[in-house]
C-alpha cells in the first residue's frame, strides 16, 4: 500500500501539468463509468444496505453526477487565475491569485452512502488538479469492492488510489504525509484523523455527524410537516447524517403531530417494505435496541429477517437518556414537547452543534428567533434534508460536527490553495521604506495615518 501511495505521489509531482483538459478528461470518464454501470451499482448497494434503485439513484448518483455537471461546465472559470488590485503603497506592482491543487489528498469515506461520499469529494479534489487516494469503508464491503473495480477499469493513471482495507490499515494511512485529509466519518474517528494531521501540519475537512433537531412549532403545517420529517427520518433507514435526530414540538400541537407521523409511516414505510433499507449490521441492530432500552416507545421493537427495523416513535425521553444524548443514525424518532420556545431553544443549546437543524414553522418571528439564537451546519426551514442537495450552498458542520464544506464551488475552494503572487517593477524604486527613516515618518502619517 505504502509503496503504491508514494509512487502515485511521486508520478503526480512529475507528471502533472496542471492541464484543466486533463481535470475534465478525469471527470468525463467517472461520469460515463457511473452511466454505464448504473446496474452494477444499485446491484452493491442493494447488498450492502438494501436500498432500491430508485433510492440509489436518487441519493447516491443524481448528487454525484450533478456535482460532475456543475464542475464540467464551471472548471475554466473556476480555475482560472484572477487578477486583482495592489495598494497604491505598492505601486508599482502586478497581483494574482493563482488556483493551486494541495497535491495528493486522502478522502476517507463512511458506509452510509458509500458510493456518493467516496465521489462527491473526489471530483472536486480531481477538479482542483490534486490526486486522490481513497480509502472507502470497510463496513459497505460490496460498495467498496465496486469502487476499486470502477478505478481499475477507468485506469486514470496517477490521479487516483483505491485502497481497502480494516482500521489498523487507515490507521497505517494516516501516518503518511498527505497534503490535505478530506474526511467524512463519525466524531469520535474524526477526533483521531485530525489528531493524526497534526502530526505532519496536513489542513483537513471533516464532515462528521451530530444530533441534528427538528423543532415544530404550533403555526406549521402539521400535516405536511410530518410527511416531510418522515421521508428525511426513514430514508436509509435513518441512518443519514443530516435526517432529523429528534423532535422538539409544541405541546399544543403534539398529539396530531403524532397521529400525523403514524399515518405517512403507514403510507411510505410499512406498505413499502420492498423498497425500505436494512441496517447496515447485527452490532447497529443491537446498537439501536440499547438506545430504546427501558424508553416509552409508541412501536414494538421489530427487526425482520432481512434486518429491516421498523419505525419507532419514543414519547418524552428522559432528556439525560442514552437516546437524548448519542447520534441515533437509524429509524428511532424521539419526540420532546416544549411549553414555550425558549425551552427548544434552551435543549439544542444544551448539546453540541448540530450538523443539520430543521424548522416548521410559518412564523417569520419564529424563523429569525431560531436561527438567531442556535449555532448549526445548515439547515432547512420548513422541510428535511434539502439545503445539501443544492450545489449553490455550502454543505458542512461547525464545532462538533464538523469543519470545512463542500459542493459546487465550495467543493472546488476546499481543494484548492490559493496563492499570490506579486511581481514589482523594477523601473521604479520608491525610497520611503528605506533607512535613515527621518522625515519619512510623517509623510507615511499623513498620505496614510
Ligand atoms: P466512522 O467514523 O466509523 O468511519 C468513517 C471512516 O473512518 C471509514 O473509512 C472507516 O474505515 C474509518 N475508521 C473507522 N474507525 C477508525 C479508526 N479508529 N481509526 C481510523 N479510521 C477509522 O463512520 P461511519 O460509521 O462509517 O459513518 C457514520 C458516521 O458518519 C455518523 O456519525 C454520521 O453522522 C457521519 N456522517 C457524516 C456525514 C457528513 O457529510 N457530515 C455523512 C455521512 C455520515
Amino acid at each position: 500500500m505504502k509503496t503504491r501511495i508514494e509512487n502515485q505521489k511521486k508520478l503526480y509531482f512529475q507528471m502533472n501539468n496542471g492541464m484543466v483538459q486533463t481535470r475534465k478528461n478525469n471527470l468525463r470518464a467517472i461520469e460515463n463509468w457511473i452511466k454505464h454501470n448504473r446496474k452494477r451499482i444499485y446491484e452493491a448497494l442493494y447488498l450492502d444496505l438494501g436500498k432500491s434503485p430508485f433510492e440509489v439513484f436518487e441519493t447516491e448518483l443524481l448528487p454525484t453526477l450533478n456535482e460532475i455537471k456543475y464542475l464540467l461546465k464551471n472548471l475554466d472559470s473556476l480555475s482560472a487565475t484572477k487578477k486583482v488590485r495592489s495598494p497604491l503603497f505598492l505601486f508599482k506592482a502586478k497581483s494574482k491569485i493563482e488556483k493551486k491543487p494541495y497535491g495528493q489528498v486522502l478522502i476517507m469515506s463512511p458506509w452510509n452512502y458509500p458510493f456518493q461520499l467516496a465521489l462527491s469529494p473526489m471530483v472536486s479534489a480531481l477538479a482542483a488538479g490534486n490526486c486522490v487516494v481513497l480509502k472507502p469503508s470497510e463496513i459497505s464491503e460490496n460498495t467498496s469492492a465496486l469502487l476499486k473495480d470502477m478505478f481499475d477499469e477507468l485506469n486514470l493513471k496517477y490521479w487516483v488510489e483505491v485502497v481497502e482495507g480494516d482500521v489498523e490499515l487507515t490507521q497505517e494511512l494516516l501516518d503518511m504525509p498527505f497534503d490535505y485529509i478530506f474526511f467524512t466519518g463519525s466524531t469520535e474517528v474524526g477526533k483521531i484523523v485530525m489528531k493524526k494531521a497534526s502530526e505532519h501540519l496536513t489542513p483537513v475537512t471533516l464532515e462528521l455527524g451530530g444530533k441534528s433537531p427538528c423543532i415544530v412549532d404550533e403555526s406549521a403545517k402539521i400535516h405536511l410537516a410530518a410527511k416531510r420529517i418522515v421521508w428525511g427520518k426513514f430514508l436509509n433507514s435513518g441512518q443519514t447524517c443530516v435526517a432529523p435526530d429528534y423532535i422538539l414540538v409544541d405541546r399544543k400541537v403534539k398529539e396530531s403531530l403524532i397521529d400525523s407521523l403514524e399515518y405517512w409511516i403507514d403510507k411510505y414505510v410499512l406498505e413499502q417494505m420492498d423498497t425500505y433499507p436494512k441496517i447496515i449490521s447485527e452490532k447497529h441492530i443491537n446498537r439501536l435496541r440499547g438506545l430504546v432500552d427501558g424508553q416509552y416507545c409508541l412501536n414494538d421493537v421489530i427487526v425482520n429477517a432481512s434486518n429491516q427495523f421498523l419505525p419507532i416513535l419514543v414519547d418524552e425521553p428522559a432528556l439525560d437518556s442514552k437516546l437524548m444524548k448519542e447520534e441515533i443514525f437509524g429509524p428511532i424518532l424521539p419526540i420532546v414537547s416544549y411549553t414555550n420556545l425558549e425551552e427548544a431553544i434552551e435543549i439544542v443549546q444544551s448539546k453540541p452543534h448540530p450538523l443539520a437543524l430543521y424548522l416548521f414553522s410559518q412564523s417569520k418571528k419564529t424563523q429569525e428567533l431560531v436561527l438567531d439564537q442556535l449555532q448549526f451546519g445548515g439547515a432547512t426551514i420548513n422541510d428535511t434534508i434539502m439545503h445539501l442537495a443544492s450545489h449553490h450552498l455550502p454543505f458542512g458542520g461547525v464545532g462538533a460536527s464538523g469543519m470545512g464544506n463542500y459542493h459546487g464551488k465550495y467543493g472546488f475552494e476546499t481543494f484548492t490553495h490559493n496563492r499570490s503572487v506579486m511581481n514589482r517593477a523594477t523601473w521604479i524604486d520608491v525610497p520611503l521604506r528605506y533607512a535613515p527613516y527621518g522625515w519619512k515618518l510623517k509623510i507615511l502619517e499623513v498620505l496614510f495615518g
